[in-house]
């Protein structure tokens, strides 16, 4: 990120924007593991239908659900972004049935769970999205 950018606390989603490409996902997958697999993003693309398609990532809320529900200590808030550390977390799943947006999901792989974690403020999806859908 350049030195005068505003880091991001939130990714705002404008579903109209998007076309359902993935690259955001592929994207996010690369620069936190650096492999092009989609089962290692921290967004989702969930197709509604044929002609609907809406990202899905985590609000970052003001008081998150997924925090008060780990009992392990592995998520934090850092400012106004939530943190989940991946070293603290049992793969207990309890932040995924905890979050109302359904923006956790559970690492088969990893056996823990993945949350977006804004990237230190600079979003490799918003960077990877061509329609501006991501912001
Ligand atoms: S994971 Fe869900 S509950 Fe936790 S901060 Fe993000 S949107 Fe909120
Ligand atoms: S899955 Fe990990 S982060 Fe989520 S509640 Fe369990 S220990 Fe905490």
């Amino acid at each position: 990120m350049s030195s005068g950018a505003k880091r991001k606390t939130r990714i705002m989603v404008d579903k109209e924007k998007c076309t359902g490409c993935k690259a955001c996902m592929l994207a996010c997958a690369v620069k936190h593991t650096g492999k092009y697999s989609l089962s290692m993003a921290r967004i989702w693309v969930n197709e509604i239908d044929e002609l609907e398609v809406v990202p899905n990532v985590c609000r970052h809320c003001i008081s998150p659900a997924c925090l008060k529900a780990c009992n392990a200590g592995a998520i934090r808030k850092e400012g106004e972004v939530v943190i989940l550390d991946m070293k603290k977390c049992t793969g207990c799943r309890a932040c995924i049935d905890a979050c109302p947006f359904g923006a956790i999901k559970y690492s088969n792989r990893l056996k823990k769970a993945l949350k977006c974690d804004l990237c230190d403020g600079d979003p490799a999806c918003i960077k990877a999205c061509i329609t501006n859908a991501l912001y």
